[in-house]
């Protein structure tokens, strides 16, 4: 079929079984005369769509009946400033954990709004580690507690989250969300961008406590409140159709693959595999980041020179596997393996490894 392994952090490969249903689909959908994408937001066509990618999203996360799930657009870069608009309040102070670039963004706009306090700064370290959950304390004054639970751009990923209850904690899960079992009774509010594990981009996905909506501020414009969402079930206004539509295939296909665990244990796999590479290459490659922490989403990993690094992305490119180049802002190497990399991508990109290794090492 000549599909390249595709690495790159998001967008980001997607499951060939959906791609191709969407493509059967595409113009007619299921015999109706017309394409998903052409009918009314407020048509049965479109909400059976809608409501099914909800609960599907529901059953696979285990998002418990104190939680409301809803669909929205402007990537998770717009929940970087609905979190504190909706949640800050007056004069507030909320504390974050500062992991990385993508932490780093959220907390610039929630500053804007209010005051934040660090629970966490691993500005020092090169932000390669991660806390202890135990050791993040958060005063009781606090609005929210925010953290990012898999920074994309440098690889670092929490395995348990603190608890800064009663404080609600907020997190973006834009690049682990579906990757593995979360307990998401626990979080007062959960996003992410669909465009790594959930589908195409265009949609965002908020998991929402209830008893939080009743912090939403009256005044704010209606887009920006979360309890007008709630209220509408994500239909206040027209949403990205096209990326729900695909989300639902995709909720599909990870429930064939046997769910959650299925997922969560191939993930493991896949992440020992090229970690593995990383381990045993004597010092050819090297994993800035602290083991314990290492993403299992977004392996990251130096050469002993720029010039080495160049080659590899350019020669693996030629191999097939493309999308290896590190985030512009860190430089490097990085392998993204969400949840449609196959293992076998995994597989050989660390033979791909192991063979550069011993060529250049
Ligand atoms: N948070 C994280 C962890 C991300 O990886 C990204 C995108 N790569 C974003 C937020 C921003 O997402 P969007 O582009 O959907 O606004």
């Amino acid at each position: 079929m000549g599909r390249k392994h595709n690495f790159y952090a998001g967008p980001s490969t997607l499951p060939v079984p959906v791609l191709e249903r969407i493509r059967e689909e595409i113009v007619d959908t299921g015999g109706q005369g017309l394409s998903m994408i052409e009918t009314s937001h407020r048509g049965g066509m479109y909400e059976d769509v809608h409501n099914r990618a909800i609960t599907l999203l529901r059953g696979l996360l285990g998002v418990p009946e104190s939680h409301r799930i809803l669909l929205l657009a402007g990537g998770a870069t717009l929940q970087f400033a609905m979190v504190p608009l909706n949640f800050l309040g007056r004069n507030g102070t909320c504390d974050f954990v500062l992991s990385g670039s993508w932490a780093k963004k959220a907390l610039g706009d929630a500053k804007r709004l209010g005051a934040v306090r660090l629970a966490f700064d691993g500005s020092a370290g090169g932000f390669t580690d991660l806390p202890e959950p135990a050791d993040v304390h958060v005063p009781a004054d606090s609005a929210y507690l925010h953290l990012t639970s898999n920074e994309t751009i440098g690889g670092v990923q929490w395995k348990q989250f603190p608890d800064p209850s009663p404080v609600p904690l907020i997190a973006d899960m834009s690049s682990d969300i579906l990757s593995r079992g979360i307990p998401v009774e626990r979080f007062g509010l959960i996003y992410a961008g669909a465009q790594k594990n959930l589908g195409p981009a265009g949609l965002t996905v908020v998991i929402v406590a209830d008893d939080l909506l009743e912090r939403c501020p009256e005044e704010l414009p209606s887009y920006l409140s979360y309890r007008t969402h709630a209220k509408d079930n994500s239909l206040y206004n027209t949403p990205p159709v096209f990326a729900v539509w695909a989300v639902g295939m995709v909720l599909e296909w990870v429930q064939e693959q046997g769910g959650l665990a299925a997922i969560q244990k191939r993930n493991s796999e896949k992440a020992e595999a090229v970690y593995g590479a990383v381990d045993a290459s004597g010092g050819f490659y090297r994993c800035p980041v602290a083991p314990a922490v290492r993403s299992t989403m977004n392996p990251v990993f130096r050469l002993p020179s720029e010039e080495l690094e160049k080659r590899f992305v350019e020669e693996a490119a030629k191999a097939g596997m493309i999308g290896l180049k590190g985030h512009r802002s860190v430089g490097g190497c990085r392998a993204s393996l969400y949840n449609a990399m196959p293992l076998e991508g995994a597989r050989a990109l660390a033979s791909f490894m192991n063979e550069f290794a011993a060529r250049h090492g």
